[in-house]
Formats: structure tokens, sequence, C-alpha cells
């Protein structure tokens, strides 16, 4: 057990203090534990599911023959500057995307048509290994209900300092202030933060919550900002942009 303290931990800077399972191997039985990892994509609410986390046991990079086995807890940045170093290409959408192998696999995050399974081979979970051809994924989601342990992927030289660069670039635009990334997912052929600002919602603070004034799309805590702010906010601009466009935002941030 871990005691964690989501006004620290998470990178929105908002929840409340818990106790944590950390996991230190592959578990016998699914337990019911909602998984974390770093916590770069969460809103924890003040009463939460039973949480658990992997251990640094699953922090690590591996290479076997044309593969690269990545544990779950292994840091973005510690996978990107491998890739660096080793000449590795498909990791550079890393680049300051925080969190760990099994929330960026989940979440198939990455940045525009550049996501984390486009390389990926298999993940492995409790029931073995799972080709990427049996899990159902697509924009930022996955259908893995189980616990990653660990990504298999594809190793291909050579680390694309172009792509690289380009990923700094669209980056720049990023607020600086704690977030969750962004708030709500695109919904097709348009963008949320492009909707939110023609709902005069770009700027907006509830309390200490608001949507960036750099970037309309993130949900950003200007301090003390709470779980009941944020998810005031997260509804009134869900009815703003239903009743002004009829589209309903999905939220890209998770709720726990
Ligand atoms: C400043 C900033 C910029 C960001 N930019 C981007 C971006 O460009 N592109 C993008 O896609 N995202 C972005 N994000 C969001 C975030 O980085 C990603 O969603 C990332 O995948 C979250 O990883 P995490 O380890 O923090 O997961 P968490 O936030 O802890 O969890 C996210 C989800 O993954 C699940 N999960 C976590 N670990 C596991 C596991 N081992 N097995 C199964 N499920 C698991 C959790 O249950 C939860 O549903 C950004 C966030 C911030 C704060």
């Amino acid at each position: 057990m871990k005691i964690i303290n989501f006004a620290k931990y998470s990178s929105i800077k908002i929840g409340p203090i818990c106790k944590i399972k950390v996991l230190n191997e592959i578990q016998k039985e699914n337990e019911t534990f909602t998984i974390i990892g770093g916590a770069n994509n969460l809103l924890v609410s003040n009463n939460p599911p039973k949480l658990a986390k992997l251990s640094k046991k699953f922090d690590y990079i591996k290479e076997e023959g044309n593969t690269i086995c990545i544990g779950g807890a292994t840091p973005a940045g510690k996978v990107l500057t491998y890739c660096k170093k080793h000449n590795i290409k498909g990791f550079e959408l890393l680049q300051k995307l925080p969190g760990v192998m099994g929330g960026i696999i989940k979440m198939n995050a990455g940045l525009k048509e550049h996501e984390i399974f486009n390389n990926l081979i298999s993940i492995k979970t409790i029931n073995g290994y799972t080709k990427k051809e049996y899990i159902n994924f697509g924009y930022r989601q996955t259908d893995i209900k189980n616990i990653i342990y660990e990504g298999i992927f594809k190793k291909e030289k050579e680390f694309d300092k172009n792509l690289f660069k380009y990923f700094e670039n669209l980056r720049k635009n990023q607020p600086s202030l704690p977030s969750a990334g962004s708030c709500f997912k695109n919904p097709k052929n348009d963008y949320a933060g492009r909707l939110l600002q023609k709902c005069n919602l770009k700027g907006y603070k509830i309390g200490d919550v608001g949507f960036s004034d750099k970037h309309a799309n993130f949900l950003v805590n200007h301090g003390k900002g709470t779980f009941k702010d944020a998810m005031s906010l997260i509804t009134l601009a869900q009815k703003k942009v239903y009743e002004k466009f009829g589209i309903n935002l999905e939220l890209e941030i998770i709720v726990v």
C-alpha cells in the first residue's frame, strides 16, 4: 500500500489523499482495481474506487530480437531518451507527453495521426500476450479492460529527428499551468478547442479551474481548483457546445 495525495501527484493537482495498492507482480486473479499510471489524464473524485499502480518492477526497457519490450510503469521520457540513444524510431511522439507506458497504451496516446498503437505489436496482461489485431482501438481510446504489464513494440531504425522537431513545435502552444492535457476528444472533422472558443469559454473559469487562455481545450488549475469546480465547468461546456452546435463533446480526461 502507498498513500498518494492526488493534489500533488496528478498533473492537474486536484484530488484527495488515498491509499493505493502497489502491484509488484502480475496479479494471479483479476481483482477489481482501477489502475492508475502517472495520473496525467485523470480527474480523481473525493470518493474514488479502489486504486492500484504498478511498482518500479515494471519500469524497464528490454530489447529482444526485432522487438522492444517496455514495462507498464516505464515513464515516457525514459523511453524517448532510450530510443534517441539507440537510434530507434516510432517513439518520437513521446516528447513532452507525460505518462507511463501502461497509461499511454490504454489511452492510445499520441499527437494527430501519430499514436502509440502505430508501433505496437502486443500487450501483456493477466491473460498472457494479446496481439494488437485483437484489441479495439481508435483515437485516444482502446477497449483494454485488464492491467497492461508490458507493451511489445517493433524495433526499427532510425530515430526521426524531423518528426521530433515537428512535435516540439506543436507543443509550444501548450499551457504551462497544471492540467490533464486535452479535456475533450476532438469530434469528427472538428476541434473541441474551436467549439469551446466559439462558446466564449477560452479562458473561462469556475473557482480556480478554467479553460486555458492559450488553448481552449486544456482544463487548467489556477491554484486551488477542486473536483467540483472541474466537473461544473465540464458540464457547462458540454451544455453550451450542445446548445450551439448540437455536438456532444466526449471527455478525453478520465474521471475516477
Ligand atoms: C501537459 C499535458 C500534455 C498532454 N499531451 C498529450 C498528447 O499530446 N497526447 C495525448 O494523447 N495525451 C496527452 N496528455 C494526456 C496524457 O499524457 C496521456 O493520456 C497519457 O497516456 C496518460 O498516461 P498516465 O500514465 O498518466 O495515465 P493515467 O492518467 O494515470 O491513466 C489514464 C488511463 O489509463 C489507465 N491506465 C493507467 N495505467 C494502466 C495500466 N498499466 N494498464 C491499464 N490501464 C492503465 C487508467 O485507468 C486511465 O483509464 C497530456 C497530458 C498533460 C498533462
